[in-house]
């Protein structure tokens, strides 16, 4: 998507080879007019797939799966990053390593939001290891729901979350693919 790949390039900021900083318009400011834009480039792609929720883990997929699920006519859920005394019986949950932070945090959906009958598109800001897709992959196939897609924001490419997903047969759609970060260097893949 060539307005986020502009932004990508004029204020992301790759800190070394492994992560890119984007706290200027998805991680901490957020840009609303192009999270309209994400929204509604991912309801265009996804829109024939019989989508009834779009899922998120919080907190930064938040405002593109907003976006999203507003684009669709749906509702959002926001799978939740929790200590572990708060679990009880109505909510599924599932340990999840963080990327970015090395350390794990418990992922939870409650029964109440997602059922059998529910098609759902997962929407995040970052595809590195597939680590956090994953977890809300085992959390909807707990709640015996049918994962109609992933939609990401920014994939790095040269990490291998994206191989882990479609292995499982998951359409992942990237709106910005990086080929290579390194210091002063943002690269994308040829379209
Ligand atoms: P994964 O689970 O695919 O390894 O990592 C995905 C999660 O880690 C994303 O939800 C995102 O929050 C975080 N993450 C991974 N790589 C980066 C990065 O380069 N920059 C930022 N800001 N977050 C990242």
């Amino acid at each position: 998507m060539k307005a986020l790949k502009e932004k990508i390039l004029s204020e992301g900021i790759a800190v070394n080879e492994d992560i890119l900083k984007v706290d200027g318009f998805v991680n901490h400011q957020v840009d609303p007019e192009l999270m309209k834009q994400i929204g509604e480039e991912f309801a265009a792609y996804f829109k024939d797939r019989g989508i009834t929720k779009v899922v998120t883990i919080e907190s930064s997929g938040i405002a593109p799966a907003l976006m999203t699920s507003y684009a669709l006519g749906v509702p959002m859920i926001i799978l939740k990053k929790q200590p572990s005394k708060v679990l009880n019986e109505n909510l599924f949950h599932t340990v999840v390593t963080s990327f970015t932070k090395g350390t794990s945090y418990e992922l939870t959906l409650s029964q109440k939001f997602i059922d059998e009958n529910d098609h759902v598109l997962i929407i995040d800001d970052f595809l590195a290891n597939g680590e956090a897709a994953t977890g809300a992959i085992r959390l909807l196939r707990k709640a015996h729901a049918t994962v109609a897609g992933i939609g990401i924001l920014i994939e790095k490419s040269f990490q291998p979350g994206r191989e882990k997903l479609t292995e499982q047969g998951i359409d992942v759609y990237s709106l910005a693919r990086i080929a290579k970060l390194g210091k002063d260097l943002i690269e994308f893949l040829p379209e």
